[in-house]
């Protein structure tokens, strides 16, 4: 399948065009056959064709693809999802996507009011805001309170152990991304306020707090917690404790205020520990990449990628050495995967903006480009190696390498 009719089949996949066995289809060529001239054959079936369409690369795989690497691609439309009073929850930890064991992640909607519990866990937890907004609360080590208000393209950052909540506010309440510096990580598996609350003696807590026994017995289970409704709190300065000395640095940041780095084919806007001081175990990278375009071959010289797809389509290629290649195809939704060191590229697959978020277990976002090392290498000492054309070595090594650590 040439690139044309890749892309003629995402489209169609995503107008809803297709109605599966529909005999126009099967003429028209938008049903995938595992085969190209003197290769595989047709898949008569059984088969899930609306499935197989939204994965060319797997169906009809560059004929550059070889070896057995593991599957680099999770859907959270495949994850479990917990349903709750107070909204919705599913992840993706090293249980869906086995080679994950750095990074686990949740995508997370609470309606509005409705309230994530007071809770914590040995994880550190790093958040992108999706959709609405959310009042985020948390204290430190050294006694200090943080709360604010978060919206679309938002951050957050709790470290490990430190306790927090999460609050949808009006109109709609929120969507976001959590991600986690483990990938056995366990949405399920936090320590709960209310779970600690009926698994102490009342008398132990009455003694703890200074009150009566009787005051307590009254908390709800656990499993009515969790995320409850509740209802929407009043404004931010409301919330604010007066006398409290606020978190430094500060849990929250605005990722899309930061001036985007200009790249040949669209934006990268970069937040590490650089300019996010308080996110010490994860960077992130938000690529836009143009329709046509296709963020470089490049490769990270520090840890895995853990990818989530917030817009668009896309394919990933992925090099692992030893002639071992394989291509996956993502849509919104999706979570991407590359282990440590191997080359990549992303490529924008259709006619809209690709957007996506690239996460690393780190303190610093940090990338070599294939572009920037044979521009930077002796032109004798590349052209021994690749015979290309000589026109086409001076281009390489006058080439723009956009994406840049901070
Ligand atoms: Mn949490
Ligand atoms: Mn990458």
């Amino acid at each position: 399948m040439n690139d044309i009719s890749r892309r003629k089949m995402l489209a169609a996949t995503a107008a809803g065009a297709f109605t599966v066995g529909a005999a126009s289809a099967q003429s028209d060529g938008l049903v995938p056959q595992p085969q190209r001239p003197g290769h595989g054959g047709t898949d008569p079936g059984p088969r899930n064709v609306l499935r197989d369409r939204q994965n060319p690369d797997l169906i009809i795989p560059p004929s550059t693809d070889h070896g057995t690497l593991p599957n680099l691609r999770f859907s959270f439309s495949d994850a479990h999802v917990r349903e709750e009073s107070g909204g919705w929850a599913r992840q993706i930890t090293e249980r869906e996507l086995g080679v994950s064991k750095n990074i686990a992640g949740v995508n997370m909607r609470l309606n509005p009011g409705g309230i994530r519990e007071l809770h914590w866990h040995k994880e550190a937890e790093w958040a992108y805001m999706i959709y609405g907004s959310a009042r985020i609360t948390a204290i430190d080590a050294h006694g200090r309170n943080f709360v604010d208000d978060v919206g679309a393209g938002d951050l957050w950052y709790f470290p490990g152990g430190v306790p927090h909540s999460i609050q949808g506010l009006g109109p709609d309440g929120c969507e976001f991304l959590l991600v986690f510096d483990s990938g056995s990580f366990d949405e399920d598996s936090t320590f709960l306020l209310s779970d600690w609350f009926k698994h102490t003696p009342d008398d132990v807590l009455a003694k703890n707090f200074g009150a009566n026994a009787s005051s307590f017995g009254h908390t709800p289970d656990p499993s009515e917690l969790y995320m409850f409704n509740a209802a929407v709190p009043g404004p931010l300065g409301s919330d604010r404790l007066a006398g409290a000395k606020p978190v430094e640095p500060t849990f929250s940041h605005r990722m899309l205020a930061q001036e985007p780095i200009k790249t040949g084919s669209g934006t990268v806007r970069i937040t590490d520990s650089n300019n996010f001081p308080a996110a010490k175990t994860i960077a992130a990278a938000l690529v836009e990449v143009e329709p046509g375009g296709m963020r470089e071959l490049h490769w990270h010289p520090n840890t895995d990628e853990w990818q989530y797809y917030i817009e668009g389509t896309a394919r990933m290629g992925v090099f692992a050495s030893s002639g071992q290649a394989r291509t996956f195809d993502f849509q919104a939704g999706d979570v991407g995967y590359v282990p440590y060191a191997m080359g990549h590229y992303v490529e924008n697959t259709g006619d809209r903006p690709l957007r996506f978020l690239e996460l690393f277990k780190s303190s610093y976002y940090a990338d070599l480009s294939l572009n920037q090392w044979l521009a930077l290498t002796p032109r004798e000492l590349v052209q021994a190696h690749l015979k290309l054309d000589p026109k086409v070595l001076s281009e390489l090594q006058r080439a723009k390498h956009p994406i840049v650590p901070i």
